[in-house]
């Protein structure tokens, strides 16, 4: 965590959650949430966005997506653009995550047409990156992570970098309880930012906020989080829990010394 970005905490919910169960959960985070510092959103299924929207008018949580076409409009059976996330109230989206390249086939091209579109359109983003165990195993997580990046960004220009987030999600730690060491995780994010400085300049790079995602917990965020270049995180399974996303987002802050008696 570094203190010139402001920390980030984004809640994947998959494909979870009714409407009223979706409604119950953001009224929950709500009533517990005392992190001001922190931006906070949830990503709940596509039918659930414009009600979590409405329920969340007027508080500190945004809403945003869990994926959005490359295309404006029309023959795309079962896609949605990012004008309809955002006349619903969604203000961001995710693409990229690992259980749409790997799950479903989604290339690296994809991601870099959905990318450019959604931020022309004026959403805010969350771009997924990470390595499989093969791809780690075999040295190659860098250069996998800088492929994905190069083909993500490529039409991405200086004046949109600001609009998007990155996050960092080995794909060998998402829903399997492994989690990269806090040291794995820094290396990782330091030489990502470090493309971004190639790509953009070091001070646009800097900016960035770099989010660290793969079986967070509220046991281990904190230890995450203490990296330098760990600026918050996407969290899937514990995002489900009302209390534990909120620890989540408290371990945001460093721990202050109790003020001695
Ligand atoms: C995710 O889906 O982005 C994710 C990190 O999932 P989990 O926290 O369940 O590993």
């Amino acid at each position: 965590m570094h203190a010139m970005r402001r920390p980030f905490v984004g809640g994947n919910w998959k494909m979870n959650t009714t409407r009223a169960e979706g409604v119950a959960l953001v009224r929950a985070i709500v009533s517990a949430q005392r992190m001001p510092g922190c931006e906070v959103v949830v990503f709940p299924p596509f039918p659930s966005l414009h009600a979590i929207a409405e329920a969340l008018e007027g508080t500190s949580i945004g809403v945003g997506a869990q994926d959005v076409s490359a295309q404006r409009a029309g023959a795309f059976t079962g896609q949605v653009s990012a004008e309809m996330l955002l006349d619903s109230g969604t203000k961001w989206a995710i693409i990229g995550h690992s259980e749409r390249r790997h799950g479903l086939g989604e290339s690296d091209e994809l991601c870099g047409k959905k990318l450019n579109r959604a931020l022309e359109a004026g959403l805010r983003m969350v771009l997924c990156v990470g390595e499989t165990w093969e791809e780690r195993s075999a040295g190659r997580a860098h250069d996998v992570t800088h492929r994905q990046l190069a083909a993500a960004f490529v039409q991405v220009g200086f004046e949109r970098l600001a609009s998007v987030v990155v996050a960092y999600e080995p794909v060998w730690a998402i829903g399997t309880g492994k989690t990269a060491s806090a040291q794995d995780a820094q290396e990782a994010h330091r030489s990502i930012r470090k493309w971004l400085g190639s790509r953009y300049d070091s001070r646009s790079a800097e900016g960035v906020r770099i989010l660290y995602g793969g079986s967070v917990n509220a046991s281990n965020a904190a230890t995450l989080f203490s990296e330098p270049d760990v600026d918050g995180g996407l969290i899937g399974g514990a995002s489900l829990k009302a209390a534990e996303f909120v620890s989540i987002i408290a371990a945001t802050q460093p721990a202050r010394p109790s003020p001695k008696s």
